[in-house]
This record gives structure tokens, C-alpha cells and sequence, in this order.
């Protein structure tokens, strides 16, 4: 078990940082091993870059859907709509696919 700064996240997702400290374990080979405890822990303002692709990646969804409903109730564009709807398709997949690998995340700390 090695020492290691780590960054909290407002979104309460954490980041490791710096190395700090060996363990006694490993203090003589002067090799880390693969455990990470906390040395230091920083407060970050902001969110994880996961949290904010996420919220792009939402407000997309959003966004695309109004203007597909709008496209509709008017009559135009049924191309694009046609388009965008695929878009949004892939877009709910990636959310998902985040979704996904935070709770693996989760469960692996
Ligand atoms: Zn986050």
C-alpha cells in the first residue's frame, strides 16, 4: 500500500494524483505497489471529466429532441429528422455506457 494525493470532485468523484509516500512493505525495494491510500486529500471545484461529458452529451439529447419535435409539429425537414433521431439513438447509448462503467468503477474501489 502506497501513498498518493487524490482530488475530490464537487461531483464526489475522485481522482488520483501525485505518489507521496512508500509503505513500510515497500520502503526497502523502493517499488510502489498496486494499492493507492490517500496521503492528502484536495476539495476540486468542479466536476470529473466524466460528469462533464456526461452533461454535454445530455444537454445534446435535449437540445436535438426539441428540434425534432419542433421539425414535426411544423411538417419540415423530415430528413433531418430522420437524422437526428439516429443521433439521439446514440447518444442515450453512450449516457448508458458511462452509466455503466462508473458503477463498475464503483465497485472495484
Ligand atoms: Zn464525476
Amino acid at each position: 500500500m502506497c501513498f498518493y494525493d487524490q482530488q475530490i470532485f464537487s461531483c464526489n468523484d475522485h481522482k488520483w494524483g501525485r505518489f507521496r509516500a512508500h509503505c513500510n512493505k515497500e520502503y526497502r525495494t523502493g517499488e510502489t505497489c498496486g494499492m493507492k491510500l490517500i496521503y492528502e486529500a484536495t476539495r476540486v471545484n468542479g466536476k470529473c471529466q466524466n460528469c462533464k461529458k456526461y452533461e454535454v452529451t445530455w444537454r445534446k439529447i435535449v437540445q436535438a429532441t426539441e428540434r425534432v419535435a419542433r421539425w414535426e409539429a411544423e411538417g419540415i425537414n423530415p430528413v433531418s429528422t430522420d437524422k437526428e433521431r439516429l443521433n439521439i439513438a446514440a447518444w442515450q447509448k453512450e449516457l448508458k455506457d458511462m452509466e455503466l462503467l462508473k458503477q463498475t468503477k464503483m465497485r472495484t474501489i
